[in-house]
């Protein structure tokens, strides 16, 4: 064990023995809190969804703004970002043959537009990107469907975000995926695709799940699929907005920097509620809770609602490049983006770890068992939670605000939530404030609140 794990576990011993009951005064406010909820409520019903390089964004950031400064945050400002512009326009896709029907679908985002009279062509169904080799030239000049069940998300979306260039290397002219969620509404699943700058930009939609399997039904029935789509989609010039910042100023170490965050665009559909209007009110609202009880923190805790996660991270990447010099008095930099569900632990997400080790419960990881110091630094933030019950902390991935700065060398945190109902409207017009459990939310934001009252006085750092 080093100097420094040693004095940790001094320090942990000490906090130990006197948190639980200022951790219970914490959780105990949350639980009685409306605050986060009456914000998610304004934001979703007077901004409602804010793409990045919408004017709904525009307007969120000003929300965000007015909310910082009405709760006494202090240094409120918009950190310059540039975005990139993405515009939907009108979309629709037509079934022709073997009979007429009007399909559901959502463009995938930062896709290309169609022709004006659209690109209508047979649909060859796909399973895997193997299949699609297997396949080669039989799919030129045809529109792909990607018909891939929904396993984890981790899994399918690699065919919405590369499936449209996979696609095109055989000179298919346009492409579609099943969506890449578990809603069996007929709610089709947007995001984002990146192009391979070595095939042609083409043309991408999801489509809604029901609306898939029935065109797979078809042609397995050997019925000639035939669609017509139409895609008013464009790419504009780069817009500049910001990242909105506020600060509660530590009262010993105010240069020493605890991030609070959630990303503040959303896609352009639904109310962007819990992705991830959620996080940004977990954020100001444990941060605000803090400032409600007096409790003062050593260290600054800066709330930060990042622009442009969606379609670009411009956000995380802009913050990285303009606090280069500041980074190292970072010690931790947590993010909430996986919905409103119930949050049961941390993931520490500590620079230069390998990959095999993210994923793994602590606890049960031989690794982990044979570093005392890493092991101790974790036992003892666990311990703050156990009055909320979100106490497993793992090794993880934290958020995509925060990655650039954990390549960068800091902690990054991120918040585990019970994702169970989250991909049924992650995406899609059903991220609406109507599913978001107020009693969720409280605990939410104890649990954050609590992390970041310990996180502001533990006397070294976690890595
Ligand atoms: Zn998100």
């Amino acid at each position: 064990m080093n100097v420094r794990s040693f004095a940790f576990l001094l320090i942990s011993a000490f906090l130990i023995a006197q948190t639980p009951e200022i951790s219970k005064s914490i959780y105990d406010k949350a639980l009685i809190s409306n605050e986060a909820y009456e914000m998610l409520d304004d934001l979703t019903l007077n901004v409602g969804h804010r793409l990045s390089g919408s004017e709904n964004f525009t307007k969120a950031m000003a929300w965000g703004v007015a909310q910082l400064k009405a709760k006494g945050f202090e240094n409120v400002r918009i950190e310059k970002v540039m975005s990139p512009r993405w515009v939907r326009g009108k979309e629709s896709i037509q079934l022709i043959s073997p009979r007429p029907i009007n399909l559901t679908m959502l463009g995938v985002g930062m896709s290309v537009g169609t022709p004006k009279e659209g690109i209508t062509a047979e649909v060859v169904i796909v399973d895997s990107f193997e299949h699609l080799d297997k396949l080669g030239e039989q799919v030129k000049n045809k529109i792909v469907l990607f018909d891939v069940p929904f396993v984890t998300y981790d899994k399918s979306v690699s065919y919405r975000s590369s499936g449209a260039s996979r696609a095109a290397q055989y000179g298919a002219m346009a492409c579609l995926v099943r969506s890449a969620g578990s809603s069996n509404s007929n709610t089709p699943h947007t995001g984002t695709l990146s192009y391979d700058p070595r095939w042609p930009k083409i043309p991408a939609a999801a489509l809604s799940l029901e609306h898939a399997a029935l065109l797979r039904r078809m042609s397995e029935a050997n019925q000639k699929v035939i669609v017509r789509l139409n895609m008013e989609a464009e790419q504009l010039s780069d817009v500049e907005e910001g990242n909105v910042i506020g600060e509660i100023m530590g009262s010993k170490n105010p240069k020493e920097i605890i991030v609070l965050s959630g990303h503040l665009d959303s896609w352009d559909v639904g109310q962007g509620a819990q992705d991830d209007g959620a996080g940004c009110v977990i954020a100001i609202g444990a941060a605000s809770l803090l400032k409600q009880m007096n409790i003062v923190p050593e260290r600054t805790i800066r709330v930060i609602l990042f622009a442009n996660e969606e379609n670009g991270v411009a956000g995380g990447r802009s913050y990285r490049d303009q606090n280069k010099l500041k980074l190292t008095k970072h010690i931790a930099l947590l993010e909430s983006d996986s919905g409103n569900g119930r949050i049961t632990g941390f993931t520490l997400d500590l620079p230069g770890r390998p990959a095999r080790q993210r994923g793994v419960n602590l606890y049960d990881n031989g690794n982990l068992k044979a570093d005392p110091g890493l092991l101790y630094r974790f036992q003892s933030l666990a311990k703050f939670q156990e009055v909320s019950g979100a106490k497993t902390f793992t090794l993880g991935m934290s958020g995509v605000d925060v990655s650039p700065m954990v390549e960068a060398g800091s902690v990054g945190i991120g918040a585990s939530h019970d994702m169970s109902k989250y991909f049924d409207v992650h995406h899609t017009e059903a991220d609406t404030f109507d599913k978001i459990i107020k009693g969720d939310l409280q605990h939410n934001v104890g649990s954050v609140a609590i992390l970041a009252y310990t996180l502001s006085f533990v006397s070294t750092r976690l890595q």
